[in-house]
């Protein structure tokens, strides 16, 4: 009997997602996209949701990332072996990319939860004997290349995946598309509705009907540009035989393949991933009902080991019922300190034995780490270094972490101005750039440090999701007001806002200097004298930062909300 089998015995969701992050040995993700597709399969696995996901087996991963002596980032291949993760199936499917066939193989990986529960996932590989040598490293990189590569990426991923469900037998329910990347699957399914898909026309409601009805769309990104747009010379190209350009261009846009377009037009449920976002996306896309689903991260892969011990023992079940963090307030505060530091040791350690620097654990310590993409300002709190010398001269240090996408070169002169930055403060305050940042990284990085802090231009953190396992960790946030923490910050009480309120937020994109003496200024008066001048007051904060943040901001309440408000309709 196939592994794959008793995985077919009742209908599933299938979730399509172009990276998943489960642990940084498989290296298939780049960041918060994939880390929280990860984390809703393990939620789904621990809840017993019958679901089955769907991805690319990027052989070589994102990449390593290196620093030159100048700060300048360098990239090397990812080597990892994926049959020591996985078991390859003998099922093939088949594509046509550029006229020529493409096999695909797949391997199956089961996220097990101690609850009993199973996900299975099938990673998609093109790199088989019999392809034309150019089509066996199509699944080499993710996001590697330009717009052709991607999208023949998307039509493996969409078109191919949905074909290797059907090869194996699965029985779909819906078709969840994490992010407009899968959306191809929906031609691959009106392409198995009755009519021959060359006959079909956007006027042809009720075929068009059936595929909406299989299909739930999230979308994750705020801004028109961001979306994937493919040039129909492109499309006609590459694109399999099959898929007529008329219709395509009837559902997904007259210029260009909108990726986006043609998933609002196929899906019956569309979100966005936090109230904010939704209504960002609402005004994005109107003419389409668009619902907001707030992100979440997985309880107990974010825990860091000494607060588990800590919730295992005064608030047992806490990991498959986040929601009991709620009694937060039964842990004494000395626990709650005492495993802080452990964690804040562990990464000071850490921290020594890659880089050989060495950071003072009583020093308030400020963590910023995630893509270095140039809307998420990583190097904004350096603008004004001698303002900032003077506030935190031997009371604040800082760490930070995060890759640039290879051909981001602005994000690389982030990354370099704050390694040159940190080096011109050395001896006044400390700082240090954590190189290759991943979800190992991030498991020590995030707890170990006493504030997290995000300063993203609004309105384009759509979520954020780091945000959720720092406070999870009794770290409270320091950030702007915009994705998640529109709905998590209460000011002083789970930890501090930056920046204007979201009501007297305009379309204007970024504020740079307002949000900039928002920052030094609290600093200064708020959050430096909370620290050293009243710790009970700083505990209460990272109390509040678990009971009432992490309570409710993780994936066991998000996938609860996908199946009521999607799943079972
Ligand atoms: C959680 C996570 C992210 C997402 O961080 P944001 O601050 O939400 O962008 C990115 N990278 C890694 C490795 C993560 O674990």
């Amino acid at each position: 009997m196939g592994a794959w089998k008793r995985f077919t015995q009742k209908e599933r969701i299938a979730y399509f997602s172009m990276e998943i992050g489960l642990k940084a040995e498989i290296p298939t993700y780049s960041g918060g996209l994939g880390v929280l597709a990860g984390d809703t399969i393990k939620s789904a696995a621990d809840l017993k949701i019958p679901m089955i996901a769907v991805t690319l087996l990027y052989r070589k991963g994102y990449f390593l990332q290196h620093f030159g002596h100048d700060g300048w980032q360098q990239e090397s291949d990812i080597e990892w072996l994926p049959e020591k993760h996985m078991q390859l199936l003998p099922t093939k499917s088949l594509v046509t990319i550029e006229n020529r066939d493409v096999k695909i193989q797949a391997w199956l990986y089961n996220v097990k939860s101690p609850t009993g529960g199973e996900v299975p996932i099938l990673f998609l590989d093109t790199d088989i004997p019999g392809n034309d040598p150019a089509d066996r490293n199509l699944t080499d990189h993710l996001y590697g290349g330009g717009l052709e590569l991607r999208l023949k990426q998307e039509i493996i991923l969409g078109i191919g995946g949905a074909r290797i469900l059907a090869a194996l037998n699965f029985a779909v329910k819906k078709y969840h598309m994490n992010e407009g990347h899968a959306s191809l699957l929906t031609l691959e399914l009106l392409n198995n509705t009755r009519v021959p898909i060359h006959e079909l026309h956007i006027d042809n409601n009720g075929y068009m009907e059936q595929v909406m009805k299989k299909c739930v769309f999230t979308t994750h990104t705020p801004v028109e540009a961001g979306h994937d747009r493919f040039p129909y010379d492109l499309v006609e190209r590459i694109m399999p035989p099959e898929v007529p350009i008329d219709l395509l261009k009837e559902i997904s846009g007259p210029d260009a393949l909108n990726m986006t377009l043609l998933a609002l037009k196929l899906s019956h449920f569309i979100n966005g991933v936090a109230k904010r976002h939704g209504e960002v996306s609402q005004n994005l896309f109107p003419g389409f009902e668009i619902h907001a689903i707030t992100n979440g991260i997985h309880p107990f892969t974010w825990c860091s080991p000494f607060f588990v011990n800590l919730f295992d023992k005064h608030l047992p079940g806490w990991a498959n019922e986040p929601e009991l963090l709620v009694r937060v307030d039964n842990i004494p505060d000395e626990e709650i300190w005492d495993n802080h530091c452990g964690a804040k040791a562990f990464f000071l350690q850490y921290i020594k034995e890659k880089t050989g620097r060495e950071l003072n654990p009583d020093v308030l310590t400020i963590g910023f780490a995630r893509r270095a993409a140039t809307y998420k300002r990583g190097d904004l709190i350096l603008h004004d270094l001698e303002r900032l010398i003077d506030i935190g001269r031997g009371k604040l240090q800082f760490v930070f972490g995060g890759k640039a996408h290879p051909k981001d070169d602005e994000g690389k002169k982030v990354i370099q101005r704050i390694i040159q930055k940190a080096e011109e403060m050395h001896g006044a305050i400390e700082m240090v750039y954590l190189e290759n940042y991943n979800m190992e990284v991030a498991s020590y990085f995030i707890p170990g440090v006493d504030v997290w802090l995000n300063n993203p231009m609004r309105p384009l953190e759509a979520s954020g999701t780091s945000g959720m396992k720092a406070a999870l960790n009794g770290v409270p946030n320091f950030s702007v007001l915009d994705g998640w923490w529109i709905e998590g910050h209460i000011e002083g009480v789970t930890g501090w806002s930056i920046g204007p309120s979201p009501a007297e937020i305009d379309q204007e994109i970024g504020r740079a200097p307002e949000d900039l003496e928002d920052i030094y200024q609290k600093l200064e008066n708020i959050i430096i004298p909370l620290y050293y001048e009243d710790r009970p007051g700083w505990i209460k904060v990272m109390k509040n930062a678990i009971g009432k943040n992490a309570y409710y901001f993780n994936t066991h309440v998000m996938m609860r909300r996908y199946v009521t408000d999607a799943y079972i309709h």
